[in-house]
């Protein structure tokens, strides 16, 4: 086992070595433990007093982890051998960002109430009275439409499943989503779409079977480092699989694809559909389909068929920009190789037809019968680490358990568990998405929001509509979170919350996979975790069951979990065979665990039998092109009864083109150095250092031809609003020009005149794909020019794989 203790002296070789040693082997072999650790600096591995279970929170893979504790402090962490993620493997992220913030001096840890404008400390009775007045009054005189909640991808299962109890059986409100909208939406619609419900059919342990990966709009290479470990593992082993990267960008994934004789295709922002369909119709023309197998276990085929024929290659490569050679070698890679895993992520889901693109690309896979089994699958990624939870439980407005809110036996069913009327959970009409919530806010019929681990005024598009929402005194805003982030100095309430080690809960990563993660120290002054804030609301509210009991029974996270288990039983994400002894006896479990599975299942839809019946569906879909819901009549002539279903759109053009005024594209994404608004990685010293300010990349061509070079200070300016920031030259194609999103106005290197110079969702739109209603980031129209005056050249970043 090898060891890369990341202590001091060589404290910051992982930002430089973002995916540390190779452990290579060949296809089919396991992969091999490798165990990264990082102590603060002053502390060595004898001072530690106790290491805590837990799992890393910092992306979506959920790398197994231990936490170092001195003297009640986090001071470190360290990967867990036998974990069926990351078998000991952590990143720049996990090793440098898990602990630091912590301890930060400027931690909430009181309530803040706001008297005449000012926020100021409170204690907990005055401002849950102040909370608790609020709903009641809005509850008498307007009903429970007027109250919404904005979660996270970021809290445990626990946390949500008593979210969404409070909403949907105590208040009885549609109006509850997370930040998932932003980030995972489309892979929940995708497989939904496809597949009847919701639900990871692939599993990580699918890189080390197959012989080509394709990832689609997924930076594997900075968004989950450790999943890239393992891909890098294979490539640098025998027998290496074929690396296909669809992205505009020349991100490590695409030079690691052509290093190794793959393929990248730089396709142009906001073409993804066409370049599928195109890939599609090749399947098609040269006769790379599993017939048999298609014609078992999927219906729709042949309407898939007639509706690709229109995307010829030539035609497709000129709308993508990619040469047509490149795509038919796509089509080519993707119909012969014997096991093709796929990776999908923001690079689609994000996008404009984010859902018919991401549904094309199950049906390459349904197409071809790679699913369910060892090397072949698809992942549908997602970009937090508990993302899936939010998912399952059904804070994001979903029903618990993958139910559907179309068919009253499922609403009855959670009736019955929860002890009300049916009527009281919202189910009437489609549950109001985040961005919804957002345009009643400014309509102001909801009237109070609920916010919780999320920085809206930062990550949400059109940061300037964004923060008038949250500013209008027709809503009062509760805000829960580990610091005064941006949203938070906008709230009415502000609540303390403990985070990640100073609380206890399980979370699910992008494979199914469960990690209890438990609590390590104590949280700073008043801080209290998540489940105790929503479970003190619950009880003030005196929510109750039909029977008159409290509506919520239970007191702990570990009774909140059993909870969810019932919640969860019969249904395709059943939980019921897992307890936190379990979970403390290995380390991670992919569920579904039952009676069939006792210790999870590494994929699903082994047997080719999918969740589509209509008794057991999760929604009985919609068209993609509009969105418009297809009916259960509908759905019942479609009659998939366990099969799968293959299903197309049209392509479209993005909803802003390039104009003579804006005659680039602006697109969004991530660096490896951060996560999110920064709440945790800017309070990393190594972190904050590799990556401090924001920065646009710009194509070399468009540079020159604007009179830009490197580390010019540019503006960049959509009809929305201007960011003014350092240019890099390269990584991306003609016409399009890509910004991180994480930098908010809190930053202090970007408080300059007209601040929140680097906030890059001050350029995006308010608009959504119609099916996911994920918010499309990655194509809004813009200009670049020089600063005026013109600015000294300063350095973009100053380290690390975010390069030109
Ligand atoms: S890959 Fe993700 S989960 Fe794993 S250590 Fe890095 S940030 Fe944490």
């Amino acid at each position: 086992m090898a060891v890369s203790n990341s202590s001091a002296p060589h404290d910051h070789d992982r930002v430089v070595d973002v995916w540390g040693p190779r452990t290579p082997h060949g296809r089919d072999d396991r992969w091999p433990s490798r165990v990264d650790v990082h102590l603060d600096a002053g502390v060595g591995p004898a001072d530690v007093q106790k290491w805590v279970r837990s799992a890393c929170v910092l992306c979506s893979n959920g790398c197994g982890c231990d936490i170092a504790v001195v003297d009640g402090q986090m001071v470190g962490i360290r990967g867990r051998a036998d974990d069926l993620v990351n078998k000991g493997r952590l990143g720049p992220k996990g090793l440098y960002g898990s602990t630091p913030w912590a301890s930060s001096a400027d931690r909430l840890t009181t309530p803040l109430i706001r008297r005449d404008g000012i926020l100021v400390p409170t204690d907990w009775t005055t401002a849950m009275d102040r909370i608790v007045a609020e709903s009641q009054r809005l509850l008498r005189t307007k009903g429970p439409l007027s109250h919404g909640f904005y979660t996270s991808g970021q809290l445990f299962a626990e946390e949500y499943y008593t979210l969404a109890v409070i909403g949907k059986a105590g208040l009885g409100t549609p109006h509850m989503d997370g930040n998932t909208r932003l980030c995972t939406a489309t892979a929940a619609a995708a497989f939904k779409e496809s597949f009847g419900t919701d639900g990871q059919p692939g599993c990580y342990s699918d890189i080390e079977h197959c012989d080509a990966l394709f990832l689609w709009g997924h930076n594997m290479a900075e968004t989950q480092t450790v999943l890239w470990s393992r891909v890098l593992d294979r490539t640098h082993g025998s027998e290496p699989p074929v690396l296909v990267c669809v992205d505009p960008r020349r991100t490590p994934v695409a030079v690691e694809a052509l290093r190794t004789g793959g393929l990248h295709l730089p396709v142009r922002v906001g073409t993804n559909l066409a370049l599928l369909n195109g890939l599609l119709r090749e399947l098609f023309e040269n006769d790379l389909v599993d017939h048999d197998w298609v014609d078992r276990h999927t219906v729709g085929v042949d309407d898939l068929r007639k509706l690709v024929d229109d995307y010829p290659v030539e035609k497709v490569a000129a709308i993508c920009g990619l040469e047509p050679d490149a795509v038919r070698r796509a089509a080519r890679i993707f119909g012969e190789r014997s096991a093709v895993l796929s990776t999908v992520l923001q690079g689609f889901y994000q996008s404009h037809q984010a859902t018919a693109a991401s549904v094309a690309v199950n049906n390459l896979h349904l197409l071809r019968g790679m699913i369910g089994r060892p090397g072949a699958g698809v992942l549908q990624m997602n970009g937090q680490p508990t993302a899936q939870n939010n998912r399952e439980c059904g804070a994001d407005g979903d029903l618990p358990g993958f139910r559907n809110w179309d068919n009253p036996d499922h609403v009855r069913e959670l009736a019955e568990l929860w002890d009300v009327d049916p009527m009281v959970i919202p189910h009437w009409a489609d549950p109001t998405h985040a961005m919804q919530i957002f345009g009643y806010v400014a309509d102001g019929t909801i009237n109070l929001l609920w916010v919780s681990a999320t920085n809206p005024a930062v990550s949400m598009p059109e940061s300037a509509r964004i923060r008038s929402i949250l500013e209008k005194d027709t809503c009062f805003l509760v805000v829960q979170d580990l610091f005064l982030t941006e949203t938070a100095q906008l709230a009415d309430v502000v609540l303390p919350a403990a985070g990640w080690g100073e609380k206890t809960g399980t979370f699910t990563n992008a494979s199914r996979v469960v990690h209890l993660s438990e609590k390590a120290v104590e949280p700073p002054g008043q801080a209290k975790p998540d489940l105790d804030i929503f479970l003190s609301y619950a009880a003030a509210m005196d929510f109750r069951s039909r029977s008159g009991a409290p509506l919520i029974g239970w007191h702990t996270a570990e009774e909140a979990f059993d909870a969810w288990r019932a919640a969860s039983a019969g249904r395709p994400v059943d939980y019921t065979g897992l307890t936190y002894d379990k979970l403390r006896d290995t380390s991670g479990v992919a569920w579904p665990v039952n009676d069939t599975h006792p210790d999870g299942a590494a994929r699903l839809y082994s047997d080719a039998v999918f969740p589509s019946a209509v008794d057991v569906c999760e929604t009985f879909g919609h068209d993609l092109l509009t969105g418009a819901a297809v009916t259960e009549q509908e759905y019942r002539a479609l009659a998939p009864d366990g099969r799968a279903m293959i299903k197309g759109c049209v392509y479209v053009p993005a909803h802003e083109q390039p104009s003579e005024q804006f005659p680039l594209l602006f697109t969004t994404g991530r660096t490896v150095y951060q996560f999110h608004t920064r709440t945790k990685t800017r309070r990393s010293r190594p972190l904050d250092a590799a990556a401090p300010r924001a920065w646009v990349e710009m194509n070399a061509e468009d540079a020159r031809d604007l009179g830009i070079t490197e580390g010019d200070v540019v503006v960049v300016e959509s009809p929305r609003g201007r960011i003014q920031v350092p240019a890099r030259i390269g990584m991306i194609t003609r016409g399009s020009v890509f910004a991180p999103f994480h930098y908010g106005s809190s930053d202090a290197d970007v408080h300059e005149p007209g601040g929140r110079q680097g906030q890059a969702n001050e350029l995006t739109m308010t608009v959504w794909d119609p099916v996911s209603k994920q918010p499309a980031f990655k194509t809004a129209a813009c200009r670049v020019r020089r600063a005026d005056p013109v600015r000294p050249a300063i350095e973009a970043t100053t380290a690390g794989q975010s390069g030109p």
